[in-house]
């Protein structure tokens, strides 16, 4: 590919920073390979009285290598309405099929779509014309729209990092309509599964009569939009040379040393109602009540980091896991063992493969969750000939691909406690074969995969209808 790529999501990293992870590192290799240009939101907000005008933002402009990071500040009343209130409190939990927890606020939506117009206005002049734009994730769905009304004719993708619900869901969004009509200003849309990519084909069919025109292609509203399934991968060799780098080889050590006697257990998540959290504990209750012989012999360490604590449904959360963990250590701790290690924070992205290969068993259980790379960089950082059980969630996009991981359904908490327990006893020649397929797996489909074949798909889509705006 010879043509310059633009990333837009609303945040941005620089690639070169190690602490960055998979996705900035694989963006940043592609970014770096043609010299590209990566767009979003500063992380800064202008208070009205330091003369914050709504929709108007002040842009920086940073050389990291290759690669040239423009980022935009947002005014105070863009910010809470595009981010605190459409995308995390109207689109995050609808597409986490989560209609009791959105805020269906009319004002939001305005917000949302002003930052879009804002985004586009400032990212419009620095485009040249055989630009190839990557647009990331729920944030930025309108953004397309907005760079054709403005007269841009580039080939514009774009990749959803959480699930798309079914169509019944989708309908339950003040303004879907919008929504949809805006997808199809794209050139292709990806998707983390192919349970996703069939939820769009059905609601693009239902809702806007969008006609099947062959090779993943669909027509509606004067545009041929191409849709598929990119599952995203992790930097499988990053991780393992993480693991096996000092602050990685230390907290193993440590790990195994301090619960020599003792199977570990553990999950690390965002503290967010996706992921199932309070679930687990009390599949975790379940399993120490119904499994005597897991007593005194099995700990639980949750990591959780602190997430979008300006969003009311996450303290929720926060209590009762806080209160789920008190009572499990109250009920069944003794003197020298406590079931649950909890912890409200993050842990250092170097030290995470040691406390990972130090674990018998990984308890990955969202009640919905687009991929989940926790599972992915769980399955890289162990030891082959010794390795641990995955417990995954049927309902992460991440079960599409990993088969051979116990697959639970969460809201069943004896059936979780029965998962657990058989993967905490599972012989090593399972674990073993469990393992070699789960790798086989992450390998093939890795974040390198995940960007060539949606580049690829990208470079090949038509841009015969490109510029035709619909607004
Ligand atoms: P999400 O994007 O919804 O948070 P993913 O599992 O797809 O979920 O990605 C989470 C990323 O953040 C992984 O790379 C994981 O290692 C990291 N992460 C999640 N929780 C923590 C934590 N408590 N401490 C450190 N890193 C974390």
């Amino acid at each position: 590919m010879s043509s310059r790529l633009v990333v837009v999501s609303n945040r941005v990293a620089d690639p070169r920073k190690t602490a960055a992870g998979g996705l900035a590192v694989a963006l940043g290799d592609v970014l770096n390979k043609t010299g590209g240009l990566w767009f979003g939101w500063s992380g800064k907000v202008i208070e009205a009285e330091q003369g914050g005008v709504a929709g108007e933002g002040e842009v920086h402009t940073h050389q990291a290598g290759a690669v040239k990071l423009v980022t935009v500040d947002l005014s105070r009343e863009d910010h809470d309405a595009y981010y605190a209130g459409y995308s995390n409190g109207v689109l995050w939990p609808v597409f986490h099929y989560r209609l009791d927890l959105a805020d269906f606020d009319t004002g939001y939506i305005a917000g949302y779509r002003r930052v879009n117009q804002l985004f586009a206005r400032k990212l419009l002049p620095l485009l040249q014309p055989d630009d190839i734009i990557w647009v990331h994730d729920y944030h930025l769905i309108p953004l397309a729209a907005e760079l054709r009304a403005l007269g841009c004719a580039n080939r514009i993708g774009f990749f959803l990092h959480i699930p798309l619900p079914p169509p019944l869901i989708l309908a339950a969004i003040p303004g879907h309509d919008w929504l949809i009509r805006a997808l199809f200003s794209f050139d292709l849309l990806g998707f983390q599964s192919k349970a996703d990519l069939g939820h769009f084909t059905a609601y693009a069919q239902a809702e806007a009569h969008a006609q099947n025109v062959g090779e993943g292609r669909w027509r509606a509203f004067n545009r041929t939009v191409h849709a598929g399934a990119f599952p995203i991968g992790i930097d499988v060799d990053e991780f393992q040379g993480l693991a096996q780098a000092k602050e990685g080889l230390d907290m193993y050590v440590r790990m195994k040393e301090e619960y020599s006697r003792r199977k570990l257990l553990v999950g690390v998540d965002r503290l967010d109602y996706s992921k199932g959290l309070p679930q687990r504990m009390r599949a975790f209750r379940e399993l120490l009540a119904s499994y005597p012989d897991t007593r005194d012999s099995a700990t639980l360490i949750q990591i959780a980091s602190p997430s979008r604590e300006d969003v009311s449904a996450y303290s929720d959360i926060l209590h009762e896991l806080e209160s789920l963990c008190g009572s499990i250590n109250g009920n069944f701790g003794e003197l020298d063992w406590m079931p649950v290690r909890y912890m409200h924070r993050t842990v250092a992205r170097a030290r995470l493969p040691g406390l990972y290969r130090a674990s018998r068993v990984a308890l990955v259980t969202p009640l919905r969750d687009g991929m989940n790379l926790v599972a992915k960089e769980f399955i890289a950082a162990q030891d082959p000939e010794d390795p641990g059980v995955l417990v995954l969630s049927r309902f992460a996009g991440a079960a599409e691909q990993l088969r051979d991981a116990l697959l639970v359904n969460p809201y069943d908490t004896a059936g979780t406690a029965a998962a657990i327990h058989m993967a905490l006893m599972m012989p090593l020649e399972e674990r073993r074969e469990r393992h070699q397929g789960l790798m086989n797996s992450i390998r093939r489909y890795d974040v390198h995969w995940w960007c060539d074949s949606f580049l690829e798909v990208l470079g090949e889509a038509s841009a015969e209808e490109s510029g035709t705006p619909w607004l």
